[in-house]
């Protein structure tokens, strides 16, 4: 006897056949004997459609207030798919972020889980319940509705099958598993049977929104085996676990890209110690992250610096007339976005050892047109920003220019 988590994406409980497909999965799964553990998403397009509302209430809605609307999407397949099984035979019970007690902090929109107590999941699995787990959402020290931020469902799943020790994780999705690249952006992706949690934890930073990235950090500190896989077939997916997965010795194994970025050009700043830690100081202090980072060299001819930076559309809307205003006071001559770019990045932990794969990656997208505007690199990651437009060519260069369309 087992005791398994299963998360079900958006798409998988998108109508009422598909959460009764869900109830029968999940009781089949109970009646070989094993406890069961339901996370369930929003129904899909649902967490957009209430987030328009609020916004078109407000430009710049209020976050407690977002969070207190979005949490509701969950709350309806929850209670949708408790009711489906129970009229499938079985028992089951819908269970809240609060109600579970899933603690995070105020961070509103973007919460992070501090603490789950588990005890109402092992009661409902007591009297024999699947337990019906609302993802996304967890309650604040001071009893607010709280989000964990898009996708943040997949976290949920995982910090509860750490929470309850769960055997496995299973992430029931819209695609076979994880594959080299977007499967929907670029028809040559190749499914991948496993894969390593670092490698997986740099491609679902860089925008591979097949899991969300804290459920990654999280699987990897708690050695949660995770298995990603399909809700509408019965074949195996891609396992991500800590066991150096089979993609060694490829040197580039993954391709990812991220629109939810925007850039930021703050042009005319002095070239001198200390405007770029005031600037990057103010803006941290509103809890916004900022991504890839460019200066300019500057000249005799002009000794005016200019700095350049992404970071998410969202925070832009919240933050640009702040940004403006510490922009101004460091002097700066103007400030311009760009909002139509995309970060494309190449992953590989055998990037380590191989010389050549960034110029490799910039000869690729040279040859297709494709004007480099930022670029940021790590160990096993090379990252550019690029025109949004070209996001299907750029995606499908890099991950045919390195191989990866061949096994
Ligand atoms: P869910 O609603 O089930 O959480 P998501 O839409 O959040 O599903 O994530 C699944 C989607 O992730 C896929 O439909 C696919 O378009 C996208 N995706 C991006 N990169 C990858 C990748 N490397 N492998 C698989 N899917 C990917
Ligand atoms: N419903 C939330 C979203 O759309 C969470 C999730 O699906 O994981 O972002
Ligand atoms: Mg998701």
């Amino acid at each position: 006897m087992a005791l398994v988590v299963q998360k079900f994406g958006g798409t998988s409980v998108g109508s009422i056949d598909r959460i009764r497909n869900v109830a029968r999965r999940a009781l089949a799964t109970q009646r070989a004997g094993h406890r069961v553990v339901l996370i369930v998403s929003a129904m899909s397009g649902e967490t957009n459609r209430l987030l328009g509302l609020a916004h078109e209430v407000a430009k710049i809605p209020d976050a407690r207030e977002m969070d207190a609307i979005a949490t509701t999407g969950e709350q309806v397949s929850a209670a949708l798919t408790a009711m489906a099984i129970q009229v499938e035979g079985g028992k089951a019970r819908s269970l809240l972020g609060h109600q579970v007690r899933i603690l995070t902090d105020d961070a509103f929109t973007k919460a992070r889980i501090k603490a789950i107590d588990s005890s109402r999941i092992i009661e409902a699995l007591d009297r024999g319940e699947i337990a019906v787990v609302a993802g996304f959402q967890g309650v604040d020290a001071e009893g607010n509705l709280t989000t964990l931020g898009r996708g943040g469902s997949d976290t949920s799943a995982v910090a509860v099958a750490a929470a309850i020790g769960a055997d496995e994780c299973e992430i029931y999705t819209d695609v076979d598993g994880v594959y080299t690249t977007d499967p929907n952006v670029c028809p040559s992706a190749r499914k991948v049977d496993r894969i390593s949690y670092e490698e997986m934890l740099e491609l679902a930073s860089l925008g591979a929104k097949v899991l969300q990235i804290r459920s990654v950090e999280i699987a990897m500190k708690y050695n949660v085996p995770i298995h990603v896989r399909s809700s509408f077939n019965d074949q195996p997916g891609t396992v991500v676990t800590g066991e150096d997965a089979s993609l060694e010795g490829a040197t580039v194994s993954g391709v990812a890209y991220d629109k939810n970025e925007a850039r930021v050009h703050v042009v005319g700043v002095d070239d001198r110690p200390g405007i770029a830690a005031d600037l990057f100081e103010k803006i941290a202090e509103k809890n916004i992250s900022v991504d890839m980072i460019v200066q300019n060299v500057t000249t005799d001819a002009d000794p005016r610096a200019a700095i350049t930076f992404t970071l998410g559309k969202t925070d832009l809307a919240r933050a640009k007339a702040w940004i403006e205003s510490i922009a101004k006071n460091v002097g700066a001559r103007e400030v311009r976005y760009d909002e139509d770019v995309v970060k494309v990045s190449i992953v590989g932990s055998g990037m380590r050892s191989h010389a050549g794969i960034a110029a490799k990656m910039f000869r690729l997208l040279a040859n297709e047109g494709i004007n480099i505007q930022a670029i940021a690199t790590s160990e096993i990651r090379v990252s550019c920003l690029v025109a949004s437009k070209y996001t299907e060519l750029a995606v499908r260069a890099l991950h045919d220019g390195f191989g990866l369309n061949k096994p």
